[in-house]
């Protein structure tokens, strides 16, 4: 591929942040030849080494250590790109007055121009929704893969897509499919891109600390269907309550099913002899070994994916047996005294504890907080009112939690992970679980989830049995 063809003729490109996603779009437009300006909060002391072991970085204009981006980077930019830990309005603000020729895009937008100019027939499945978009991309990879295809997932999730755009100009061969995980924030950039298959998972309130409202957020999410090709499908939860509205987003020629509906894929049976059934086809639900009904759903979306771009239903359900699901996501990490401690650190919202634990087995400790996300916690008092043995509260959140739960179990706060294993471990009795389900971000304590979930399969470690 011809680097110059890869992006538009760009005078300048401004990158804002350089974090992963950050660095990858640097990468690709300096790559692409754009002359690149790059700007982070962070100084030269903080990122220099990940510079000096990038050498498109060599080309790049670098502002670093200022609080703001400067005025200055703005001058003769066509395009900025924005990472998604940065706070959009204030740079949005800034490139209206100072560049407002220039287009606003995100790494995930910008890979995905590259890509359409690459590879303009690679057919495209993007997923967003609030929760199960890892596990909904993987699974739908994991389908495609056992069909045969060679798929690049990514995204939001693993790899930057802008490595993939990048390997295009590399002269790489393109894989036979892309699955795509799409955050919100990733969205509000997105533009029309040719799309095979768009999903909605679900719309429950989370990152209303970023948006308006509920509304807005929904309408986010909804930017995912715009591109989608004559006869391309759109996924819809049947029971969302945001479903009829983002229906009438899709295209006039793109079909539309509906999860969890007759009309559509549908779970039919409960326990070891339910089935995920779509029209003629029935598939043995025990055939998943990831637990809960929103894992069904999950794999009815897959399903449904997979099925549309050609995979035969023997394919599926071997890739169906095969998938093992994701960290930090009700995994058990250790058992003492006869309780079980699952991480599901991925939980960041209500929504997702409350999917994890509605029907779970066991009676729970929970251990929630962090830092809150402008969720209402009061669903969580009705769980523990179930099968909670007690609460144990972290992080920034901690109080509001106490709050909700102290008038149905006893709630306790830890101010560390250790002590909150500690204290969990005294709430519960043997055949009960302890359960890390945060219901928040993970920023006031920890870089990630992840290094949450390791914090607290570490502290786990370090219990040891009672004589
Ligand atoms: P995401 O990538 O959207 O954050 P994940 O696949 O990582 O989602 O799952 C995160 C958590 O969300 C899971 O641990 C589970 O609690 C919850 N979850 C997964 N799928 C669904 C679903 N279809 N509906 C509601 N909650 C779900």
């Amino acid at each position: 591929m011809n680097a110059s063809s890869l992006l538009p003729p760009w005078r300048a490109a401004l990158v804002v942040g350089l974090g992963q996603s950050g660095l990858s779009a640097l990468r690709l437009l300096a790559s692409a030849g754009i002359p690149v300006r790059a700007y982070d909060r962070r100084d030269a002391l903080a990122l220099g080494p990940t510079l000096e072991a990038l050498p498109e970085a060599a080309s790049a204009e670098l502002l670093l250590g200022e609080p703001e981006v400067p005025e200055a980077a703005f001058a003769g930019v066509d395009a900025v790109v924005l990472s998604p830990g940065v706070p959009p309005s204030p740079v949005r603000a800034r490139q209206e007055l100072h560049a407002p020729q220039a287009i606003v895009h995100g790494e995930l937008s910008l890979a995905l121009l590259a890509l359409r100019r690459a590879w303009p027939e690679l057919p495209t499945v993007l997923v967003t929704g609030t929760n199960g978009k890892s596990t909904v991309t993987s699974l739908t990879g994991a389908l495609l893969a056992a069909g045969g295809m060679r798929v690049f997932c990514g995204g939001n999730l693993g790899t930057p897509l802008a490595d993939l755009a990048l390997s295009a100009l590399q002269g790489a061969a393109p894989p036979d499919a892309l699955v795509i995980e799409c955050s919100s924030f990733q969205l509000e950039t997105l533009e029309r891109h040719p799309t095979a298959v768009a999903m909605i998972l679900n719309v429950t309130p989370d990152h209303l600390d970023r948006y308006a409202s509920i509304a807005d957020y929904a309408a986010t999410k909804g930017r995912i269907f715009a591109g989608l090709r004559p006869g391309g499908l759109a996924l819809l939860d049947a029971g969302d309550p945001w479903t009829a509205s983002l229906r009438a987003l899709v295209p006039a020629g793109a079909q539309v099913e509906l999860v969890d509906d007759p009309s559509g894929g549908a779970i039919v049976g409960a326990g070891p002899g339910a089935a995920l059934v779509r029209g003629e086809e029935s598939i043995d639900r025990g055939l998943l070994a990831l637990a809960g009904r929103h894992n069904s759903k999950n794999a009815l979306f897959a399903l449904a994916a997979a099925r549309h771009l050609g995979v035969s239903v023997a394919d599926c359900e071997r890739g169906l047996a095969a998938f093992r699901g994701l960290p930090h996501r009700m995994v058990a990490v250790g058992e003492r005294d006869g309780v079980i401690y699952y991480d599901d650190s991925k939980a960041t919202n209500v929504a997702s504890v409350l999917a994890s634990l509605d029907g779970f087995d066991r009676p729970f400790v929970l251990i929630a907080g962090g830092r809150p996300k402008g969720d209402d916690f009061a669903p969580l008092a009705g769980l523990l009112a179930g099968r909670g043995r007690g609460l144990v509260a972290i992080g920034e959140a901690a109080h509001e939690l106490i709050a909700v739960a102290m008038h149905v179990v006893p709630a306790r706060e830890a101010t560390s992970m250790a002590e909150a294993v500690a204290l969990a471990r005294d709430m519960a009795s043997p055949g009960d679980a302890v359960v890390l389900s945060p219901a928040c971000a993970s920023y006031d304590w920890y870089e990630s989830y992840r290094h949450r979930g390791e914090a607290f399969a570490r502290a786990v470690d370090a219990v040891s049995c009672r004589p």
